[in-house]
């Protein structure tokens, strides 16, 4: 349903309304005319031939007289003079009288039978005639001719005293017809006129009385469905319609009062999902920075904070594995006498200890170079793209940073001088494996402890020493 459609169909409304009506009036106006003018056209037409004989009549009783003297010229031209135009709507066109045998012996023409009726045969005239000549009555008949002429055919009895002869007139009735028809055509012309003018009327009125308002109706029913719900009739009418803008306000009212609550709910939802979301947001934040943290304590020693074992193997193993930039070196670093700390200073200096010869690793290692803490007091380095003097170079760095570590000064104990071991293997040469290298470092660490401690040892073939548990 669209605003362009709704008006046109109410239009259409008030045009059929219109229709209905005029149709009505037409036939009931026209028909009732028809039967009035029919009526009146007959009561016109008998009266016409009333007069018709009235006048025959009146010229009969002078005719008897002229019958009875035979004074049949005086007749004839008594005759000829009334057929002279009078003026009226009758006009009598030929009269003739006759005796009682039918014969004409006086009329108005100088035909010697009944009178000629124009463009019709002689024969209708001679039977009038003949019943006419025999009625005691006057008689007459109302002819048509076939070009639609019409015309009155009438008979008088010529009575002086005695019955003398019969008068037998013609008359044209052409001017009655057409003032019936003249007549007719204004009935026809008022009943259209009235039938157009009440159908006017009634459109123009059923526009106002119902069309407007039912276009107003679907508007205002149009503005609602757009979502103007403050939109309202306020008729103040008192019938069908006044109801039913009533209903549509209350209606339109309704459609107010459940969009409102309905957008207030929907609000409120919104604002509930919307703090749902935002503590969800905050959970899921939280729960990716412990699952950071989670995730770097699962690759961290808890005591030193360098990388554990779980995570130096999967590094080690995929640069075996891949052969990722040879060559780089393996070290197997382990505190020398690191029980007697222990049984000496007690275990949480011993975890001091731990942590400072960790940091000192780390500290001397580059930022591509790993380390991890690989068992008790035991750490393994990874040196990046090292070749073997260079490896043997920083290990012995690092043996010698240790050596030179203040773990007096952080521990606040004499603890003496701390020193590690270091075994060292290189890939590929040393070992292409993971297990066979860490073996190898191991084996070298082994040397480098039996040796004397604080000190490097690579391995090689020779080193067949099994390594310390
Ligand atoms: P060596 O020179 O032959 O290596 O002698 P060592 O005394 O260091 O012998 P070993 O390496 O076998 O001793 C390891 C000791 O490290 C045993 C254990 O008590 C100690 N240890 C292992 N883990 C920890 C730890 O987390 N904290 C402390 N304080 N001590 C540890
Ligand atoms: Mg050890
Ligand atoms: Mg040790």
């Amino acid at each position: 349903m669209t605003t362009n459609t709704l008006p046109r169909k109410s239009q259409r409304l008030g045009t059929r309304l219109a229709s209905v009506v005029a149709l009505t009036l037409l036939f009931v106006v026209g028909g009732a005319g028809a039967v009035a003018i029919s009526l009146t056209a007959q009561a016109y037409r008998e009266e016409t031939l009333q007069r018709a004989a009235a006048m025959l009549t009146m010229l009969a009783g002078p005719a008897a007289l002229a019958v009875a003297d035979s004074t049949f010229d005086k007749l004839d031209g008594y005759l000829c003079e009334a057929v002279r135009p009078n003026g009226q709507d009758i006009q009598l066109l030929s009269v003739v009288t006759l005796d009682s045998a039918g014969r004409a012996v006086a009329g108005s023409t100088d035909a010697l039978g009944p009178p000629p009726i124009p463009g019709e045969s002689h024969q209708i005239s001679q039977q009038f005639s003949e019943q006419a000549v025999r009625s005691p009555h006057p008689m007459w008949r109302r002819l048509v001719s076939a070009r639609g002429a019409v015309y009155l055919i009438v008979s008088a009895p010529a009575v002086s005293g005695l019955r003398w002869g019969t008068l037998v007139g013609v008359f044209d009735a052409q001017l009655v017809e057409i003032r019936i028809t003249r007549t007719l055509r204004y009935v026809l012309l008022i009943v259209f006129l009235t039938a157009g003018l009440l159908a006017a009327v009634t459109y123009a009125a059923f526009s106002r009385m119902a069309v407007q308002p039912m276009q107003e109706l679907a508007h205002a029913a149009e503005s609602i469905r757009r979502g103007q719900h403050g939109k309202r009739l306020n008729w103040h009418r008192r019938d069908e319609l006044g109801m039913m803008a009533a209903s549509f306000d209350h209606m339109a009212e309704e459609v107010e009062r459940f969009t409102d609550s309905l957008q207030r709910k929907v609000a409120e939802r919104s604002a509930q999902i919307e703090e749902k979301n935002r503590e969800l947001h905050f959970a899921n934040t939280q729960l990716r920075v412990v699952n950071t943290e989670l995730e770097r304590l699962a690759h961290v020693d808890p005591l030193t904070t360098v990388a554990n074992r779980r995570s130096f193997d999967a590094e080690l193993l995929q640069l075996t594995q891949r052969a990722v930039n040879p060559p780089w070196a393996l070290l197997m670093c382990d505190i020398d006498y690191f029980k007697r700390v222990n049984d000496t200073f007690g275990h949480p200096v011993g975890d001091v200890v731990l942590r400072e010869v960790a940091r000192l690793l780390r500290d001397e290692l580059r930022g591509a170079d790993r380390i991890a803490r690989y068992g008790g007091e035991e750490f393994v380095i990874l040196l990046a793209d090292t070749g073997p003097e260079t490896a043997m170079e920083v290990a012995r760095r690092l043996v010698t940073v240790v050596s030179r570590g203040e773990f007096d000064r952080i521990a606040g104990l004499a603890l003496g001088a701390i020193t590690v071991s270091i075994g060292v293997a290189v890939y590929p040469e040393d070992g292409g494996v993971q297990d066979q290298l860490l073996d190898r470092t191991d084996v070298a660490l082994y040397a480098a402890k039996a040796a004397g401690r604080n000190r490097v040892v690579r391995w090689s073939p020779e080193l067949t020493t099994a390594p310390l548990s």
